[in-house]
């Protein structure tokens, strides 16, 4: 489209230069042979219509009724007449094929040249036909002897004139014809240039449907070329249908005033007044609609609408010139250009009326300009609003492309929200997925270095992609709240076991959902974790002994029952200790329960470290304590058990910074590889008969069962 613009452009001015130079052309072309004008002739006229003998009028009859009168046109007194006469004696002239021209007569008309019929316009002698029959110009061919012979007219009107109107003169033929083309072929080219740019506007109208103005204005200039055509005198030339020309002229003459109205009525778009414009518009289409109808179906002369639309149109002018005033100020620039075109048409069509109504004296009124700078200004406003929309259509594509290019930067950023949200998602799920399996594994550790090795080794898992630092004591104590995990304790209270943290990642970078997933594992294996911590203490209470920590009873009988197992699985040894504190009723009696207590406890701290890692010592009840020594043998025992009667004796013992008197345990000792039986009760037997006699023996000593079956074999 774009590269069209200029082309058309100059198309149109091309156009333009051609109608200028045309018109200039045309115009300067002047009357070569000599004429004469028929208003310096002596004219008569005689009211009403003579009688007619044998087709031809008794001239003479009436002779003493002819009066003088300057030009044949409504001669006064008319009253209800509608036949008049005139009459003149033709001059000398030399012309070679004389003819007379007159551009107009109202309305039908008989020329006689002596009682010779030279010429008719309408039927006259057929009453029942003497109707309107069009406005043609006439071309009246007088005989080569035309001088000094008396020349009539007889005319019939039943419009407001009667009589001739406009120019009339004698002349020869080829200079009628030459000055009826010259009068008529700028006002023809013009014509042809409003209908093209009527034609090229409504195309425009039609594309843009939303400029409705330029639909009213090609309307008019549709209907100014109408009226030029309508009203052209050389058209006749080749167009020989007068009443059809009139037809054409007063259809586009009478619709002018409806287009000017509705374009108006457009403008104000509601404003005050629009409803008056509206009213003279559609006053106007009623108007031409009565005036076709009324005169098509013969009951009055089409003739009679022009006057009295003359009169409406002068009224319509002044209601819209009103209208036109009170909105000047609002109107843009084209708008001004049109309304100008309009004023400058108008004054042309009210001169133009003034001259047809004889306000003015006759002249050859040049109209055709009106419709010239109205068509001009009509090119102007249509190139001009042609740039505007082309300008507008390219704001409006780059608009568009903004909001498009716009829509797809939203529906990226949509999309890659989408996945965003898809990815968080599947996070959430993986996240959610390892952390229960996590904790499912979690919930079968028995104790909680178990479960801080698994944590270790699978808390990654969890948190993939993103890397999680867990942290132990101290690292986790001084932890946000919210990524540590606090575990309860049985004796009430809690304590914090491990962190989380956000590997290699500043805060301001965590996402909202790592936080998250950090706090919400803290909750949830803080739980678990809890459960395992309370399930170990539990454990450990019930096999541990209170005051001395040593293992109890419960645990050493369920230990010496597996321990037998596997030392006989094993093809080992397996070594059982009793030691008892010796006199120990009178320890306590002489410092007390509670120092009796600490001493209990000095004596477990012995055993305790004594023994290497897979021996376990227990305390038994009361004073009394047991080891059980895996992989030794009876000697094994007897030695060790030596060294810690010994260590036993050699123990300061102190109680509230006081240092009580030394202790001495006495132990008995029973081994796997001397006993036949398997039966833990057997060993516990021996032991306890070899611990009887060591304190039989004087206490403070180390006796073995072995000893003691020798003995008893000896027995
Ligand atoms: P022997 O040398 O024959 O073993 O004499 P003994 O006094 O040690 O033996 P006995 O069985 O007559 O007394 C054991 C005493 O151990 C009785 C009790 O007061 C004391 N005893 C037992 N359990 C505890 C304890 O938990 N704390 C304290 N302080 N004394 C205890
Ligand atoms: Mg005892
Ligand atoms: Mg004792």
């Amino acid at each position: 489209m774009m590269p069209r613009r200029p082309v058309l452009r100059g198309r149109l001015f091309l156009l333009i230069l051609l109608v200028m130079c045309s018109l200039t052309a045309v115009t300067s072309v002047k009357a070569a042979s000599p004429s004469f004008e028929l208003a310096e002739l002596d004219w008569e006229y005689q009211w009403g219509d003579l009688p007619f003998t044998d087709s031809k009028p008794d001239l003479s009859a009436v002779a003493t009724q002819w009066q003088p009168i300057a030009f044949p046109a409504n001669p006064p007194n008319r009253g209800d007449q509608h036949h008049v006469w005139f009459k003149t004696i033709l001059p000398e002239l030399e012309l070679s094929e004389p003819v007379i021209f007159i551009t107009s007569i109202d309305l039908n008309v008989e020329v006689y040249l002596d009682d010779q019929l030279i010429y008719d316009f309408g039927e006259l002698n057929q009453e029942s036909k003497k109707s309107f029959k069009g406005w043609p110009w006439h071309q009246i061919a007088l005989p080569e002897n035309f001088a000094d012979k008396p020349l009539y007219f007889r005319i019939y009107s039943s419009y407001k004139d009667i009589g001739f109107w406009g120019e009339a003169r004698l002349m020869e033929r080829s200079d009628m014809l030459l000055h009826v083309i010259s009068s008529g072929l700028h006002e023809l080219i013009v014509a042809a240039f409003s209908l093209l740019v009527a034609f090229v506007t409504l195309v425009f109208a039609l594309f843009r449907g939303t400029k409705k103005e330029f639909f009213y204005l090609g309307l008019f200039s549709l209907a100014t070329a109408g009226v030029l055509v309508g009203e052209n005198l050389a058209i006749q030339l080749v167009f020989p249908w007068p009443l059809l020309k009139t037809y054409l002229a007063a259809v586009s003459y009478f619709s002018m005033p409806i287009f000017i109205a509705m374009l108006l009525y457009y403008w104000l778009n509601g404003a005050s007044g629009s409803r008056l414009l509206k009213f003279v518009a559609q006053f106007h289409l009623a108007y031409l609609a009565l005036a076709v109808l009324l005169s098509l179906s013969g009951v009055i002369n089409l003739a009679i609408f022009f006057p009295i639309f003359d009169a409406l149109f002068v009224i319509s002018l002044l209601i819209m010139m009103q209208v036109v005033l009170r909105i000047s100020g609002q109107v843009n620039l084209s708008q001004q250009l049109v309304l100008g075109a309009f004023a400058v048409y108008a004054i042309f069509l009210l001169a133009d009326m003034l001259v047809a109504h004889g306000f003015l004296p006759w002249v050859n009124f040049p109209v055709v300009i009106g419709g010239l700078v109205f068509a001009l200004v009509l090119v102007v406003i249509s190139l001009y609003s042609y740039v505007q929309t082309n300008l507008a259509v390219d704001q409006l594509n780059q608009q568009l492309e903004h909001r498009v290019m716009e829509r797809t930067a939203e529906l990226h950023a949509y999309a890659d929200a989408e996945q965003q949200r898809r990815k968080e998602l599947e996070r959430e799920n993986h996240f959610i997925a390892g952390l229960e399996k996590l904790n499912g594994e979690l919930q079968a550790c028995q104790y909680l270095n178990e479960a801080r090795e698994l944590m270790l080794q699978r808390l990654g898992d969890v948190f993939k992609p993103t890397q999680v630092q867990i942290s132990f004591d101290d690292n986790a104590r001084n932890a946000q709240p919210d990524e540590q995990i606090l575990i309860h304790e049985l004796e009430g209270g809690s304590h914090v076991l491990a962190s989380l943290t956000l590997k290699d990642s500043d805060e301001a970078q965590a996402t909202l959902q790592q936080e998250d997933f950090i706090h919400r594992t803290c909750r949830r294996l803080g739980v678990t974790l809890g459960n395992i911590k309370l399930r170990e203490d539990l454990q450990r209470y019930s096999f541990e002994d209170s005051l001395t920590g040593l293992h109890n009873r419960r645990f050493f009988d369920d230990a010496l029952m597996r321990d037998i197992q596997l030392a006989k699985r094993n093809q080992s040894p397996l070594s059982l200790l009793i030691c008892d504190i010796d006199h120990f009723k009178r320890f306590n009696d002489e410092f007390g329960h509670d120092a009796g207590d600490a001493a209990l406890q000095a004596v477990a701290d012995t055993l305790q470290h004594y023994f290497r890692g897979s021996d376990i010592p227990c305390r038994y009840g009361g004073e009394e304590f047991v080891v059980l020594m895996r992989d030794a043998s009876l000697d094994d025992a007897i030695a060790k058990a030596e060294r810690l009667r010994e260590a036993v004796q050699a123990l300061d013992i102190s109680y509230r910074d006081e240092k009580l008197s030394h202790l001495t345990i006495s132990i008995g000792i029973s081994s796997l590889t001397n006993i036949d039986s398997d039966d833990a009760e057997t060993l516990l037997r021996q032991a306890d008969q070899a611990l009887y006699a060591a304190k039989q023996g004087g206490r403070n000593q180390v006796k073995s069962a072995d000893e003691n079956i020798t003995k008893e074999k000896q027995a």
